[in-house]
């Protein structure tokens, strides 16, 4: 997947702000931050979506890799949200699996807005 930009920073052929660097996932910081911490966790393999058989032990390693990474963006005491958009419904820009981490000031409750609010 050479043309997935996010294969292309697990390749080291574009920059990224690397968090966490894992055997199988990565943690880096979202190039457009929507907080003032937002990071992103991804699986090294390409997996587009959530169902597309990605190993368990790989999901695993993503939301284990949660926590971690709140503590390096010193989050982890204040709270933070933890966000998949899955698909086109969910405005997912990026076909390459990724859990946005977002905290650093608080948040308004809920967690939707549709398209048209926009
Ligand atoms: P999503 O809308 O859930 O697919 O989120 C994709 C995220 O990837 C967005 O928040 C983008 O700002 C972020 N993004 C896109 N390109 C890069 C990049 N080269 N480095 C870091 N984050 C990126």
């Amino acid at each position: 997947m050479s043309e997935c930009i996010f294969c292309m920073i697990v390749n080291g052929e574009i920059p990224a702000k690397v968090v966490l660097d894992e055997d199988d996932v990565m943690a880096f910081d979202d190039v457009a931050p929507q907080a003032p911490v937002h990071t992103l966790i991804i699986p090294k393999h390409h997996y587009a979506h959530m169902a597309d058989d990605v190993p368990p032990d790989t999901m695993l390693s993503l939301f284990s890799a949660v926590p971690k990474v709140a503590a390096i963006k010193g989050v982890a005491e204040s709270g933070y949200r933890v966000i998949i958009n899955n698909g086109h419904d969910a405005a997912q820009t990026v076909a390459h699996l990724h859990v946005h981490v977002l905290g650093g000031r608080p948040m308004a409750h809920g967690m939707v807005r549709f398209g048209s609010e926009e």
